[in-house]
């Protein structure tokens, strides 16, 4: 069940010369997407890498044939039928087989809810750790460092002791993204054991430096935990830094992002932090207010990312668009290469236009969220079909978009969707030191679920979440990759053969009915083909 632990800290090397070799490939970004050349000098075209990325026409075409899709009147209600038809049958297998479920879970000794393993999908490490820990850290921080500078306000530092003074105590705004504070959390996460979390960190783009100060915070203080891995998250906030005139277009705050992950790839020596850190990190989210309204519609006539220069930010689409793009082609090289790849893990269908939810499903791996799908069923039924994973954050949800009890998780968990439960921000949301169980327990608490759900809910997570395959032989069992009740070791996930083998089971009826239609449908239109030529032909006699 417990995958070996590193022989050395996997920050300890950190002399370039012992990194892979420096490849001499130069990297150009055109039309808003990374090129790679062989060599330094770019100005010979013919020296162009293939590494081929979505075409943006086709993505363009896609998004508005999906727009289309999900609005079509009896598409819809077909997938609305389908998905009552999976609710109701979900219930008919409770119906039929609780007890069986309780009865298999019974059977296996040692493993219970407790201690399978689960991973907090979606948290921000700035908001990680909760009140308690924060008031700790600040009260130790005040005795032990009260001279030191904390705060810049109008060029003027002011030590934490001023702070203090200036504000009223009780409210605790300063920025907490410091060693200890993380420490603390990962300490706790350690003892707990079988808890880990996927922290979001940001990159924001509006310079070239950031990630290898990234990189630097997270190896010289040794910022690693076998319980955590990273994803970077990238707020949409363009038409801020353009306000303030920290970037010119779209395309600069692109190569801020991804010029220097090019550079770590090709030449892990010039950035030899970030490289080790990149080893860690398992993909981008895309995080802002997904209300805020959005002046634009992405398509063919839409400014390309060197002349996006508006005041008003790219839509949603576009900013992911841009972000996939350029992941795939840094992807490409990374595998070439045997380094880690990096996936799309987005906030998306929080709240705002629906057609998030499309860009999402077109590019994402999973996604955070996903509320609206309760409102879309064509796109709730493919979010199915596809088994994207959703991160849901009920409580979360309920402070800011939905209350609790109107929640659709436990209808989405019902149709077979592959739902996790995540914390968001416990610094807001959760009072004890184990804030992922708190979700559970909550959730258990409110929806009735049961022992077995709950299994379920924590084996998604894992199976979602962006630790690697070998990690995942040790926690969900060695043939987790497999299909059907074969990927299914109860004795490490407690999750009953039963349940695995029903989702598997209903998942290939439904396939099997489309395709089936697709089939009927294509014979038909041959048969009405057919007859037509017949009767043309029978005329001409
Ligand atoms: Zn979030």
């Amino acid at each position: 069940m417990h995958p070996p632990a590193p022989e050395r800290h996997p920050y300890e090397n950190q002399d370039p010369a012992s990194m892979p070799h420096d490849m001499g490939y130069g990297c150009k970004m055109v039309d808003g997407v990374m090129h790679v050349y062989t060599t330094r000098n770019i100005m010979e075209k013919s020296t162009e890498l293939e590494l081929p990325y979505p075409d943006l026409q086709e993505y363009i075409a896609d998004m508005n044939m999906m727009m289309a899709l999900i609005i079509n009147g009896p598409v819809k209600s077909f997938c609305y039928r389908r998905l009552q038809y999976l609710s109701s049958k979900f219930q008919m297998h409770i119906l039929l087989n609780e007890m069986k479920e309780l009865a298999e879970q019974k059977k296996v000794p040692h493993r219970d809810f407790y201690n399978i393993r689960k991973v907090d999908t979606h948290i921000h490490a700035s908001s990680c750790m909760n009140q308690k820990h924060l008031l700790r850290f600040i009260k130790r921080s005040m005795k032990k460092y009260p001279k030191e500078i904390v705060h810049v306000e109008r060029g003027k530092g002011q030590t934490l002791m001023e702070v203090f003074e200036t504000m009223n105590l009780t409210a605790f705004d300063l920025s907490v993204d410091t060693l200890d504070m993380h420490a603390e959390v990962m300490a706790d996460l350690e003892e707990s054991k079988y808890q880990n979390v996927e922290l979001r960190l940001s990159i924001y783009g509006r310079s070239r430096d950031e990630w290898d100060k990234l990189a630097q915070w997270a190896v010289t203080h040794q910022v690693y935990s076998s319980n955590v891995r990273w994803l970077v998250q990238v707020p949409r906030l363009f038409d801020v830094y353009h306000t303030k005139k920290q970037l010119c277009n779209f395309q600069e705050m692109l190569e801020n992002i991804f010029a220097p992950l090019f550079e770590a790839t090709v030449h892990p020596g010039s950035h030899p932090e970030l490289h080790l850190f990149l080893q860690h990190v398992v993909g981008f989210d895309s995080v802002d207010d997904e209300s805020k309204p959005e002046q634009h519609i992405f398509n063919l006539d839409s400014p390309l990312p060197v002349n996006w220069t508006e005041e008003h930010n790219p839509p949603y689409s576009y900013y992911l668009y841009y972000m996939y793009a350029n992941m795939t082609v840094l992807n490409h090289l990374r595998r070439q290469r045997g380094f880690e790849t990096l996936v799309l893990r987005p906030h998306c269908g929080e709240a705002g236009p629906i057609h998030h939810l499309v860009s999402g499903f077109m590019l994402s791996e999973n996604i955070s969220h996903g509320l609206l799908l309760r409102k879309a069923p064509v796109l709730q039924y493919l979010y199915y079909l596809a088994q994207i994973g959703i991160a849901m954050s009920p409580l979360s949800n309920n402070s800011l978009f939905l209350s609790y009890h109107r929640n659709p998780l436990p209808e989405y968990l019902s149709r077979g969707l592959v739902v996790s439960l995540s914390t968001d921000d416990p610094l807001q949301f959760h009072f004890t030191k184990e804030p992922l169980m708190e979700e559970y327990s909550i959730a258990a608490q409110v929806w009735k679920l049961s022992s077995c759900d709950m299994c379920e809910l924590a084996r998604n997570s894992v199976l979602m979440s962006g630790f690697s395959q070998g990690v995942k032989d040790f926690w969900l069992g060695p043939h987790h990759t497999k299909e059907g009740q074969e990927s299914n070791d109860i004795r490490r996930t407690n999750v009953p053969d039963i349940r695995v083998a029903y989702r598997y089971e209903t998942m290939c009826e439904e396939l099997n009915l489309i395709t089936q239609a697709i089939r009927t449908d294509e014979q038909e239109t041959i048969r009405e083909e057919g007859s037509l030529c017949m009767g043309a032909g029978q005329k001409e006699k």
